[in-house]
């Protein structure tokens, strides 16, 4: 029985993968990924993240864009990038808007400038009926927060690690929860805890290439390629049948994100 699989969340754009993309795709091919979401970081990457997404090396899996304003790099964003933005919405109809969040993990982010940032792309999304993915780092309640004053039409919470409650509120707000490598980690308690609770329907998969890679290749570069392993990681801390939390979880994935948008 082959599987279809999604990886919602890789930066295959990146340098990273500029030596060997193709071969990585063929591999992500075989591997019954049909679809990859590549989060967009900052304005001066879209243009090279779309043309990537944009060159279909058939039968690798299909690269869908998303462009977005990641909270990490607020010192590269520039007030004209909002406008950037909206712009790149409206012309090249991305999949999501995305990642952007808020990140109150690191003390030298200002947080009213982050806070200004991601209200201000939520409200570019909620405009063009776009989903959002969102990086959310010790900033739950701030993001749950701004999610009601500026409803969009849900979204992906890219690697969730807060509490079974604040999942619950994400849910109840239109979104899935994604998990990934971190999963495949014996020490990964509270995420066990978490892919074991939540229902499956909340639940999509991740990578994150090129970060936060699979025990089986700790220390090395992530790769979409390594989404089976956390499919298998979380049948297993559920006791379900692979295929079906494969099956489940493509079906998530395609809830939230409309793959049928037709590319500009
Ligand atoms: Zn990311």
């Amino acid at each position: 029985m082959s599987m279809e699989l999604i990886d919602t969340h890789a930066h295959i754009d990146v340098a990273a993968f500029d030596a060997d993309r193709n071969t990585v795709l063929s591999q992500c091919q075989q591997a019954g990924i049909s679809h990859i979401v590549v989060p967009g970081i900052m304005a001066a990457s879209w243009d090279r993240l779309k043309r990537i997404c944009d060159f279909h090396d058939e039968p690798a899996p299909a690269l869908y864009a998303s462009f977005g304003l990641h909270p990490l790099y607020l010192a590269q964003h520039a007030p004209t990038d909002i406008d950037k933005l909206r712009k790149y919405v409206r012309q090249y109809q991305p999949v999501a808007v995305g990642e952007i969040g808020l990140d109150f993990y690191l003390k030298k982010l200002d947080r009213d400038r982050q806070l200004a940032l991601f209200e201000a792309q939520l409200g570019i999304a909620a405009e063009a009926s776009l989903p959002v993915l969102l990086h959310v780092r010790k900033s739950h309640d701030a993001v749950l927060a701004c999610l009601r004053k500026i409803p969009v039409t849900g979204g992906i919470c890219h690697a969730f690690n807060g509490s079974l409650q604040q999942a619950q509120h994400y849910i109840e707000l239109g979104f899935k929860l994604g998990f990934g490598g971190m999963l495949t980690y014996e020490r990964s308690h509270k995420l066990h805890h978490l892919a074991q609770q939540l229902p499956l329907k909340a639940i999509v998969l991740e990578t994150d290439a090129p970060d936060m890679t699979v025990a089986s290749h700790h220390g090395q570069r992530n790769s979409p390629e390594f989404l089976p392993e956390c499919l298998h990681a979380l049948a297993a801390l559920r006791n379900e049948d692979i295929h079906t939390v494969a099956a489940q979880t493509t079906a998530n994935a395609k809830a939230v994100l409309d793959f049928s948008r037709p590319a500009a």
